[in-house]
C-alpha cells in the first residue's frame, strides 16, 4: 500500500471522489496528500479532506507559476492558512516559477517577487510548523533551497524534482525529501536520480490529473499511478517491491505527520 504525496484532487478531472478513491485503493493507494494552488483550489482541496478524512490530507497552496495570481490573492491564501493550519498537514504547492519566466524580459523581476512571495510564506510553515510541498524545478530548485535553509525549514519536499546532480545533492543532505513521478518509468533522467538518491529521501506521487507519456500515454492520469511509481523504484533500487513501498510510505508518513492507518 503506497501514499501518493502529490495530487491536485481540486482538478475537475477527481469531481468523483468516492470514484477517484476507489480506483486507487484498487491500484494499492490508500491515501493522498491533496495540494491547492489559489484560494479556490484550496477551498476545494479542504472539503476533499473534510469528505475522506482518512484517506485524503490536504496541504494550501500557492502556486508560483500561475501568472493571474497578484499580490492580493496570496493575502487571501495567508487568511485561509490562518483559518485552517490545524486541520492541514502541509503548504503546498508554493515555490519558485521557472517554466512561466521563458521568453519574459522581466523573468529577472518576476523572479524577486517570487521569492518575495515564498519566504512570506515560508515565514507561516515556520509559526505553524507545516512541512512544505514545494514547486522549484530546474533552476528554480537552488533558489528555493536556499529559502528553506534561510528560514530553518526542517521538513520539506521538492515535489516532481528534477535539479543538476549537485544540487539535487545538496537538497538531500540538508534532510529534505525529493518527489518522483510516473516519468521515472521511461525518461532517463529520473532514473539516474533514483538509482543514487538514498531511498530514505524519495517520495511517490502522480501530480494528477497531468497527462504522461510512455506507458501511461492516453491513460486517466490519478493516484493510482503511484504503486507503479514504487514498483519501478523497486526496480532501480534492486530491492524487494514491498520493502521499498513500505519505505516510501513511511517518508510520507514521516514528513507530513500522518498516522499510519
Ligand atoms: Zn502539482
Amino acid at each position: 500500500m503506497i501514499i501518493d504525496s502529490h495530487c491536485h484532487l481540486h482538478d475537475l478531472a477527481f469531481t468523483d471522489l468516492r470514484e477517484t478513491l476507489r480506483t486507487a485503493l484498487a491500484h494499492d493507494v490508500w491515501g493522498v496528500v491533496a495540494v491547492g494552488c489559489d484560494a479556490s483550489t484550496n477551498a476545494r482541496t479542504l472539503a476533499a479532506a473534510a469528505a475522506a478524512p482518512k484517506s485524503v490530507w490536504a496541504c494550501l497552496g500557492f502556486h508560483p507559476e500561475w501568472p493571474q495570481l497578484t499580490d492580493e490573492d496570496l493575502d487571501l491564501v495567508t487568511t485561509q492558512l490562518e483559518a485552517h493550519h490545524g486541520r492541514i498537514v502541509g503548504l503546498g504547492e508554493v515555490g519558485l516559477p521557472w517554466y512561466s519566466l521563458e521568453g519574459r524580459g522581466d523573468a529577472a523581476a518576476l523572479m524577486t517577487r517570487g521569492r518575495a512571495r515564498l519566504d512570506r510564506l515560508l515565514q507561516l510553515a515556520c509559526r505553524w510548523d507545516l512541512p512544505v510541498a514545494l514547486h522549484a524545478p530546474h533552476g528554480a530548485a537552488v533558489g528555493a533551497l536556499a529559502a528553506l535553509k534561510a528560514r530553518g525549514i526542517e521538513r520539506a519536499v521538492f515535489h516532481w524534482h528534477k535539479a543538476p546532480a549537485d544540487v539535487t545533492r545538496a537538497i538531500v543532505e540538508a534532510g529534505y525529501y525529493v518527489s518522483v513521478t510516473p516519468e521515472v518509468v521511461y525518461r532517463d533522467r529520473d532514473r539516474e536520480m533514483v538509482a543514487w538518491v538514498p531511498l530514505d529521501s524519495l517520495l511517490v506521487e502522480s501530480d494528477g490529473p497531468w497527462k504522461y507519456g510512455g506507458e501511461f500515454d492516453g491513460l486517466p492520469s490519478g493516484p493510482w499511478f503511484t504503486s507503479r511509481v514504487g514498483e519501478e523504484i523497486a526496480k532501480l533500487k534492486q530491492m524487494p517491491a514491498e520493502d521499498v513501498v513500505h519505505h516510501l510510505s513511511t517518508n510520507a508518513c514521516r514528513l507530513f505527520d500522518l498516522v499510519w492507518a
